[in-house]
């Protein structure tokens, strides 16, 4: 939804219809980038596949905040102190703020606050889901939980491989024992610009995103990335949840607002367009329904499992295959919900789908 506003002078006039990326990276080694007075983008360095994750710092007129922390790890540490160092212009940190639960995005939050004494500011429902999943999956694993995957048609023994994976992570965080909660529509004013925190659902519980409309900046998170697509999925916490229903309806909030917003993602490049990655990730998901619906045409019957091969069928770690069949659970949710495909529980205790008609 365009509305009436004026697009600032140095935006290009086609920025609606286009992906455009104006800056490039800073290297992840401490560097920053300024995107506008007070806001500058670094990058921490990850040691996977997807090998980086951006991180924001505001400047008010007595200190900074910062925007996510990066992975619990020495190096992302390291950087923390030398960016306080080079770029704070001898102010204090203030206030660290996290987008979401995700330990990319929070696993420094108490390394931080704790070296910094500074307090946490996060919403209410990422808070509590990170010291809820803090630590290894339990063992043994909880009856639902098995049951969970199993009638999702996942061998038994493949459960058992892929938590006990999971229980060897090697960046599983410790958790602030405290924080400042961030609501939809709260305004944090820092540096002379107001930040309105803009919540998302489905890729975590209650994401914050912040919005400063004066100056057509979006501090995104996960919420909107430019290139790869976030991970939406169903687990045994809530396995009849529709997440994709309300990630698809969050991207629709954030397509409200201004189309040459500047998006600072938490991953890859600063972008603009958000009306046409928007656009995209509706596409997307409806090609991923259309490879359902096809299959389960084909195959008359299908487990979530099964379905999962032909969503990404490309062989997966652990964690992956967990986010893959989670995510595939989704799809199928979603089209449940949606009349378009029936769920039963047959005699071998598995779920199967197929298309309603
Ligand atoms: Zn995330």
């Amino acid at each position: 939804m365009a509305d009436a506003r004026q697009a600032p002078a140095d935006a290009a006039p086609d920025a609606a219809d286009r992906i455009e990326f104006p800056f490039e990276p800073p290297r992840p080694d401490g560097e920053v980038v300024a995107l506008a007075p007070g806001v500058l983008w670094a990058r921490m360095p990850m040691p996977m596949q997807l090998d980086h994750i951006n991180v924001y710092l505001l400047r008010d007129d007595d200190g900074w905040f910062i925007v996510d922390t990066g992975l619990n790890l020495p190096r992302s540490r390291e950087l923390w102190a030398s960016i306080v160092e080079q770029h704070f212009d001898d102010l204090p940190l203030k206030g660290v703020i996290c987008t979401h639960f995700h330990y990319d995005h929070a696993g420094l939050s108490a390394w931080l606050t704790e070296h910094f004494d500074v307090p946490l500011f996060m919403t209410h429902g990422e808070y509590f889901t990170m010291r809820t999943l803090a630590g290894p999956p339990p063992e043994p694993l909880p009856p639902s939980l098995l049951q969970f995957y199993v009638r999702a048609g996942m061998p038994r023994e493949r459960v058992e491989e892929m938590f006990a994976k999971l229980r060897r992570d090697p960046f599983m965080p410790p958790h602030p024992r405290a924080f400042n909660r961030l609501r939809e529509g709260q305004v944090l004013a820092i540096g002379g610009r107001d930040w309105r925190v803009v919540i998302g659902e489905g890729h975590s519980p209650e994401h914050a995103c912040l919005y400063s409309e004066s100056d057509r900046l979006l501090i995104a998170g996960d919420q909107l990335l430019p290139r790869i697509t976030s991970n939406v999925l169903v687990s045994d916490i809530e396995p009849e949840a529709n997440p994709l229903e309300l990630w698809l309806d969050s991207l629709d909030r954030l397509a409200s607002l201004a189309p040459d917003t500047l998006v600072l993602p938490s991953h890859e490049r600063v972008f603009r367009g958000l009306l046409p990655r928007v656009a995209e990730l509706h596409a997307h998901h409806a090609e991923q329904f259309d490879i359902v619906r096809a299959h389960l045409r084909q195959a008359g019957a299908a487990t979530a499992f099964e379905t999962k091969m032909k969503l990404f069928p490309r062989l997966l770690s652990a964690v992956e295959d967990m986010m893959a069949l989670g995510e595939t659970i989704a799809h199928l949710s979603w089209l449940r919900y949606s009349g378009q495909v029936r769920r039963v529980l047959d005699d071998d205790g598995l779920y199967r789908f197929s298309l309603a008609n």
